[in-house]
């Protein structure tokens, strides 16, 4: 059977993830359905396309399940390259050829995020709204979850340890 799927590249960008490789699930790729994905309550299927992303400043590697749009449908799991691919594999046999870099490097993708998050820096540590878990705003600016706890903590020191400790140990 032919594929008449056409095949469109990702955007530099998922889920705020940079995109390494992707891969367009179509034949020569048979669907074996062989691996639960959840998305909700909801057992995700076959979709279009995956893609293997990073999180900036994250060393951990993400499978996204996307639609033809490249919409993010479900997420697998964590893992190298290696790992994901495989994961992949179990799911799409015969797909581990047709994986393809995105010739998009990783300045590009950061600058595309300074774009994206102009507006949304932390006053206090220049942090994007990408690179914290919550951003709170004054109308006159904002500041990130993570300096909200460390200025809660230095003010309450009997508070429970939190985020921004984890960080420093790091
Ligand atoms: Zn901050």
């Amino acid at each position: 059977m032919k594929n008449d799927i056409a095949t469109c590249s990702p955007p530099p960008l998922l889920n705020l993830a940079r995109v390494l490789i992707w891969v367009n699930t179509a034949a020569p790729a048979i669907y074996t359905g062989n691996m639960l994905v959840f998305e909700g309550d909801e057992r995700l299927g076959q979709v279009s396309n995956l893609a293997i992303c990073q999180h900036f400043g994250d060393n951990e590697k993400v499978l996204f399940h996307c639609n033809e749009a490249w919409d993010v449908i479900g997420c697998s799991g964590f893992g190298t390259i290696a790992e994901l691919k495989a994961q992949a594999e179990i799911v799409y046999r015969n797909i581990n050829k047709s994986w393809q870099e995105l010739a998009i490097g990783k300045e590009d993708a950061e600058s595309f995020l300074e774009t994206l998050f102009e507006e949304e820096i932390c006053l206090f540590c220049s942090k994007r709204l990408d690179q914290v878990g919550q951003m709170f705003s004054s109308g006159e600016g904002m500041i990130c979850n993570d300096c909200v706890s460390k200025f809660h903590h230095q003010y309450c020191p009997d508070s429970p340890k939190d985020i921004s400790e984890k960080e420093e140990s790091l």
